[in-house]
């Protein structure tokens, strides 16, 4: 992988017809493939889809053309407000936009690291220490080239959804989020055949993380169950939901779990378990989980009058990284690389140079 930039695919999700940025730093280069012009520092440019072609507009350039493409200048960057209620999000370097299937295609091409420090703060949340950041960070990088193909077919390499890997733009705490990608930079996470693996993760394990095949039917030799202590007293450790015994008994039965059997009114596993059971039936507990919309498999539930109690442990499908346990591990002193190994067994962290040597031997 010799690429040092990728290609992201912003917005992807919002059927852009038009959108207006403000130029922000020292101007911006901006160009139709025939003509090079500079827009000023914070001058407002617009572009819209006229017909299936680009009508670029701004203080000194009216033009239309199948594709543009901005430079932001040095240290500047392209701030956007899609309404004046939702955030303004900022695009460093360079943007190529043009019209496909009939919407504005706007793609963001950036120095991996750039990317890899946005992918940090929009998956990793704000507030925390440098060490859990570059866990993510390394997370991030692993998925990116291991997915480095996934919208080959539209023309970049991975959208900003979480289809992919959320990107909201440059990131608000900028310092360390830059830190952590810099800190780690060329890491990625190998399993025994050097193989980048599937780096999951998820917001809180509940106290013990889930077999891969147990949730995805799919074994992963990295990621196996571990007990984790960390994340026990973190925010998203323990929910209650309520829900009428009637719904609840007829969703038992609708899984041929007959209702009039008393232990399901007081279900208590005691371990974390793969499938809820009662005589010779079991459903599994990642099919309860998505049809009840709980937010995790690990539960227990008691009758309280007329509305069943269930309280859980845990947020997410406890696959492979506790982030709430690892945001408490990097606060304990912990570094990114302990984090990683103790979520993920027996993997190895190295520069992704290397990887091509490990297959040639
Ligand atoms: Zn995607
Ligand atoms: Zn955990």
């Amino acid at each position: 992988m010799a690429q040092e930039k990728v290609r992201i695919g912003i917005l992807a999700n919002k059927n852009l017809q038009e959108i207006n940025f403000k130029v922000i730093g020292n101007g911006a280069f901006i160009s139709d493939q025939k003509s090079t012009w500079i827009s000023s520092e914070n001058s407002n440019i617009q572009i819209r889809n006229v017909g299936g072609m680009i009508r670029f507009t701004s203080d000194t350039v009216d033009v239309s053309c199948t594709k543009i493409s901005l430079q932001a200048g040095n240290e500047g960057y392209f701030q956007v407000q899609l309404t004046p209620q939702s955030r303004k999000l900022k695009y460093g370097e360079t943007l190529e936009i043009k019209v496909v299937n009939n919407q504005l295609q706007i793609v963001n091409v950036m120095m991996i690291d750039t990317y890899i420090s946005g992918v940090v703060e929009a998956e990793g949340g704000p507030n925390h220490e440098l060490e859990y950041y570059k866990a993510q960070a390394v997370i991030s990088r692993t998925y990116l080239l291991s997915q480095f193909y996934k919208h080959i077919d539209d023309g970049y390499n991975l959208c900003d959804q979480t289809h992919c890997q959320a990107f909201n733009g440059l990131p608000k705490h900028e310092h360390i989020m830059v830190n952590s990608a810099e800190q780690t930079k060329s890491l990625v996470i190998v399993d025994e055949n050097a193989n980048l693996i599937t780096a999951a993760f998820h917001s809180n394990c509940g106290g013990r993380t889930n077999n891969s095949e147990h949730v995805w039917s799919r074994p992963l030799s990295y990621c196996k169950a571990v007990d984790d202590t960390f994340c026990m007293k973190m925010p998203n450790s323990n929910w209650e939901k309520r829900i009428p015994v009637q719904e609840w008994t007829r969703y038992l039965q609708s899984k041929k779990i007959e209702s009039s059997d008393s232990a399901n009114f007081a279900y208590f596993p005691g371990e974390k378990e793969v499938y809820y059971r009662e005589g010779d039936t079991k459903v599994p507990l990642v099919t309860i989980r998505k049809d009840l919309k709980l937010k995790s498999t690990y539960f227990s539930a008691h009758q309280d009058g007329n509305e069943m109690v269930l309280i859980g442990q845990g947020f997410g499908h406890g696959v492979g990284l506790c982030q709430e346990g690892s945001i408490r591990m990097a606060e304990l002193g912990y570094g990114f690389e302990e984090i990683i190994h103790f979520y993920y067994t027996g993997v190895k962290i190295i520069p992704y140079q290397y990887i091509a040597f490990f297959k040639i031997e």
